[in-house]
């Protein structure tokens, strides 16, 4: 197995039950990200590798023997950032994160729609986390921190509804920027979605109730749509009906 140019590792989760849903999978987290969101939660992924002068990164044989040795009690590798695209070498990786006998899903910010395109067309994704900052308005340059080709998530947008894969939408909800109009702009963006999931900027940040509430509004246009943290509550137009309250949604799918 060559190992040589791998994207660099700059953190592992060895098994998560939360990054993927109804999945057991390990988590890589790979270095570098071309967006600068303000409220970012993982800040120290964003620089490129190149300016944290090759400091701090988990060596890759490491990562890949510690998920081969686990591969028996895994579903599969998400494979996050920082933006994983920006790495030449990510096939390479899925590739032998493949060869393991694990499914593989990819979280992105959809700024590289060529680079998720090849990839789902080269067999290496069985799912997209696609995480989107604001509706594909000019909120969005303020959400990124960086001017951002909307076109281009546009395309990662429609590129996953029309794929069959395992694919989700996350939008991250900032009450500061967004309001309810804004929920439901973005959820028409992504009608038909399997799934989408609203998640708060910061614990707390909006509170469950006023996200609740969003999770309603988006929830008309997608099949499943969920509050992060909170899978057995379906907001979506195919979710089940909450037992002993007509007419709400919930309690059930995930
Ligand atoms: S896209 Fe994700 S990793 Fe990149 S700056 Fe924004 S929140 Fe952070």
């Amino acid at each position: 197995m060559n190992l040589e140019g791998l994207p660099p590792v700059a953190g592992l989760v060895e098994s998560s039950l939360v990054h993927w849903e109804g999945r057991v999978a390990a988590v890589v987290y790979l270095q570098g990200c071309n967006l600068r969101c303000p409220a970012c939660p993982v800040p120290h992924l964003v620089p490129g590798p190149e300016e944290r002068g090759g400091k701090g990164f988990i060596p890759v044989e490491g990562v890949l023997d510690a998920v081969f040795t686990r591969r028996h009690l895994l579903d599969g590798v998400v494979v996050a950032g920082g933006e994983p695209t920006l790495h030449e070498n990510l096939p390479d990786l899925l590739e032998i994160l493949r060869s393991f006998g694990l499914k593989t899903r990819l979280q992105t910010n959809g700024t590289r729609p060529r680079a998720i395109r090849d990839l789902l067309a080269a067999e290496l994704l069985d799912g997209v986390l696609l995480n989107l900052q604001a509706p594909l308005t000019a909120l969005y340059h303020v959400a990124a921190g960086v001017e951002v080709d909307l076109g281009g998530i546009y395309r990662t947008v429609e590129l996953l509804l029309g794929d069959a894969g395992d694919h989700e939408f996350r939008l991250t909800i900032d009450p500061r920027l967004l309001v309810p109009e804004d929920v439901e702009r973005l959820g028409r963006t992504v009608a038909g979605a399997r799934r989408l999931t609203l998640a708060p900027v910061a614990p707390g940040l909006p509170g469950r109730r006023p996200l609740r509430a969003l999770a309603r509004v988006a929830g008309k246009h997608v099949e499943h749509c969920f509050v992060a943290g909170e899978p057995s509550r379906d907001y979506g137009r195919a979710g089940p009906r909450r037992p002993g309250r007509p007419g709400r949604r919930s309690v059930g799918a995930a």
